[in-house]
């Protein structure tokens, strides 16, 4: 502020001080004035007593008067009496020019009268110039002093003014914390006036919340004074006339003048800022829909309760809640119903907690609820089957019923240890769990995991490693033309040929790679493994030219279009054409983004390849979606074609199966065929191709080569070369 003050500050200007001579005879001010002419003052004459105070009445500022004592009419004594009698004039010096010695009385008459100094004439010129030049020296002290006090005061006004107009609050307190000095802005955050406020201590001005009584002398303010240090950028809540709790920001510091010392705050109320932040806050903590934490928060709040586990010996339990097949209530009602019914949901799940658990919405369908302090009676158990029983009963959806079902992961610390994200996969490990046996039930990820939690771990970064080195290998298993028994397919699975653990099974991979994302790169590894041999079996004039290779994809793959690029790099790479290859999807791929995931496939199937969905019937099976699939195959689930045969209702479903497919316009594949009768009963029921241990099992790339060629050999003695 001083500064600002400072440099506005305009330099003192150069000044010409100005002699006024008076005398009845010309020729003397003529002389005067030449000798006066080398000191650089501007000088004015006068010819008379009457025509000085004339030109006094009009311009007063002079320096110095050198006026004739002897005048006709006015002399100069009557003169400077007159002088001397107006304000405006009296400050000025005046030096009477004499030519005769009078006696005593005479001169001291004239010092009365206004005179400070004496010449005689004749004048000496180097009296009268020494004399003068002293008057102009200290004329122009006093102009400089008189521009100063100028300034000063503009100065002292603007700092007034800034005081007066500032933003900030200030209040200046003494010693003893007497507020001395409070400016407007200050008043206007305090809600009083300056009157009731002056005097008063300043943290009785100030109220902070929660405080009853404070003794300035043990307070901060007091402390910063006394050490001369400066408080700067602290918050403190204040309670107002109003009784508003409202923060601010200050800087306190010391003062030191000669008037006394003591302290000065600024403050800046920042109340509507931190209601600003607190809402951003809440806003990216918390689910929009329910109102509850969202995933970032709940993972803090999680990281908050372990440290409070770890250090009171406490334990916690956390169920997450996944509704299943929520996908199916958002296409059937459409968003609206679906938010709603989430918050219902939410609100069930509330109406079966403590006050003092947490309940986060951390995905879509997905809830999680951390209960505290499990120790007391908490039965992980009956607080589960709590849980899934109120999400059972029915749901009012657009005026229609519809009961849904959840898959509830349930973990407890410090059982399965890890960090926040640790127990949050560990509950998504259970969730799936149980979502692969149906859903609607719950699994304790204690019981089910207690030893493995490290090994899943270990296994994941394992197999990220096995990924990186490309150590993935494709088993393949044939798939045939039920009516000509050529080959019709050869299908890649995945193995991976670890060095301890001898081949491990996809049971086993694929849920881990799909849980942490590593399917894409597993899934680009099979595609460019399935290329590479087909490329080789073509150039062994092993492959039959109707077949396919097909390769099973996971909808993850699906997300963004990802599988369309892995396809195009490899065919680029391996020069193969897409018509000999096939595409194995799951029902699962609706359960995401049903749009996009069709458009997808109708791009896969414009480049040509086929489309066939696996394990039909296992899962979420919906005719209605079967019917807007463009695809071109149906895999019929191997546990129906288990219970061909057995007198059960299989025969009825897996006929009605193909009959329905084939009217769709779908070919069908049972797979899973394993004996002579289920092949015979499909091939009955009109099955297109079928697979199974009844004609080879997965075999390695190595067994693969020599099966194709042992068939081609027979295939030849049978119908002569393909
Ligand atoms: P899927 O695609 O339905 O493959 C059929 C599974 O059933 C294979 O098990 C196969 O070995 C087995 N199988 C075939 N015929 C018979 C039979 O007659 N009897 C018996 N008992 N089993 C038979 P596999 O290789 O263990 O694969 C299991 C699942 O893993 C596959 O089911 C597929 O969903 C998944 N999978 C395999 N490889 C990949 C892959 O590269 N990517 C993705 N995303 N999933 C894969
Ligand atoms: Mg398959
Ligand atoms: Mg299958």
């Amino acid at each position: 502020m001083t500064l600002f003050f400072r440099s506005k500050r305009s330099p003192l200007k150069n000044h010409k001080s100005k002699i006024l001579i008076v005398d009845d005879k010309e020729e003397n001010l003529f002389a005067l004035e030449e000798l006066l002419a080398p000191l650089g003052a501007e000088v004015v004459k006068a010819l008379s007593g009457t025509d000085a105070l004339a030109i006094l009445a009009s311009t007063p500022d002079f320096a110095l008067i050198l006026m004739d004592v002897q005048m006709p009419k006015l002399d100069g004594f009557s003169t400077a009496e007159l002088i001397r009698k107006h304000p405006k004039t009296r400050h000025i010096s005046i030096i009477f020019v004499t030519a005769i010695h009078k006696d005593e009385a005479y001169v001291e008459k004239g010092y009365e009268l206004g005179a400070i100094d004496y010449v005689c004439k004749p004048i000496n010129p180097k009296i009268l110039t020494t004399k003068v030049k002293y008057f102009l020296s200290l004329d122009n002290q006093n102009h400089k002093l008189k521009s100063l006090v100028e300034q000063t005061t503009q100065f002292e006004r603007g700092k007034n003014l800034i005081l007066e107009y500032a933003q900030e609050g200030i209040i200046a307190c003494d010693e003893n914390g007497t507020v001395v000095y409070l400016n407007p802005a200050s008043l206007v955050t305090l809600g009083e006036t300056e009157s009731t406020l002056l005097g008063k201590n300043l943290l009785d001005v100030l109220h902070p919340e929660g405080e009853t009584y404070i003794d300035w002398a043990q307070s901060a303010l007091a402390e910063a004074i006394a050490n001369n240090t400066v408080r700067k950028h602290r918050q403190l809540d204040i309670v107002t006339a109003n009784q508003d709790v409202r923060t601010i920001k200050y800087s306190f510091g010391p003062y030191n003048t000669a008037e006394g010392s003591g302290g000065v705050m600024i403050f800046q109320d920042i109340t509507e800022e931190i209601k600003y932040q607190n809402t951003l806050l809440h806003v990216s903590t918390h689910d929009a829909l329910t109102g509850h934490p969202n995933r970032v928060l709940f993972a803090e709040l999680l990281r908050n309760e372990i440290h409070r586990s770890d250090r009171h010996a406490k334990r916690f339990s956390v169920c997450f809640v996944s509704l299943d097949k929520f996908k199916k209530i958002n296409d059937e009602f459409g968003h609206v119903v679906a938010d709603r019914l989430l918050i219902k949901v939410a609100e069930r799940l509330v109406n079966h907690i403590r006050k003092t658990d947490v309940i986060a919405r951390i995905g879509g369908d997905e809830f999680a609820i951390l209960f505290q302090d499990v120790e007391d009676g908490f039965d992980i158990k009956e607080t589960a089957e709590k849980l899934m029983s109120t999400i059972n009963a029915p749901f009012d959806c657009d005026g229609r019923q519809r009961y849904i079902t959840a898959s509830i992961g349930a973990v407890t610390y410090p059982d399965c240890g890890g960090d926040a994200e640790n127990i949050i996969r560990a509950g998504h490990i259970a969730i799936s769990l149980s979502k692969q046996s149906g859903g609607n039930q719950w699994v304790e990820f204690e019981e089910e995991f207690k030893n493995s939690t490290a090994d899943y771990y270990s296994f994941e970064s394992e197999l990220r490693e096995c990924i990186t080195r490309h150590e993935t290998v494709c088993y393949y298993h044939p798939i045939i033309d039920a009516k000509t028994g050529r080959l019709g397919a050869m299908e890649a699975l995945v193995r991976w040929p670890h060095p301890e653990k001898g081949l491990i099974m996809p049971g086993k991979i694929i849920p881990v790679a799909e849980e942490s994302n590593l399917i894409i790169d597993l899934g680009a590894q099979v595609i460019d493994n399935a290329f590479a041999q087909l490329k080789s079996w073509t150039d062994a004039g092993l492959w039959p030219p109707t077949a396919r290779v097909t390769i099973n994809v996971s909808p993850k793959q699906f997300q963004q279009g990802i599988i369309i690029t892995q396809i195009k790099a490899a065919q680029e790479k391996h020069q193969i054409g897409l018509h000999l290859i096939e595409l194995e999807i799951t029902e699962n791929l609706l359960m995401s983004d049903i749009e996009s995931a069709i458009q997808i496939v109708k791009d896969l199937r414009k480049l040509g390849i086929t489309i066939a969905v696996d394990d039909f019937g296992s899962g979420y099976s919906s005719l209605m979606y079967l019917k807007e699939l463009p695809a071109d195959k149906i895999k019929i689930d191997q546990s129906f074609i288990r219970g061909l045969g057995s007198q059960g209702k299989d025969e009825v479903v897996v006929k009605s199966t193909i009959d329905l497919c084939h009217k769709l316009g779908f070919s069908v594949v049972a797979e899973g065929v394993e004996k002579r009768e289920q092949e015979a009963f499909l091939r009955q029921a009109g099955v297109d191709f079928t697979q199974g241990f009844r004609y080879a099992k997965p075999m390695s790339e190595a067994d693969t080569l020599a099966w194709l060629k042992k068939r081609n050999k027979i295939l030849d003695g049978i119908y002569g070369k393909a």
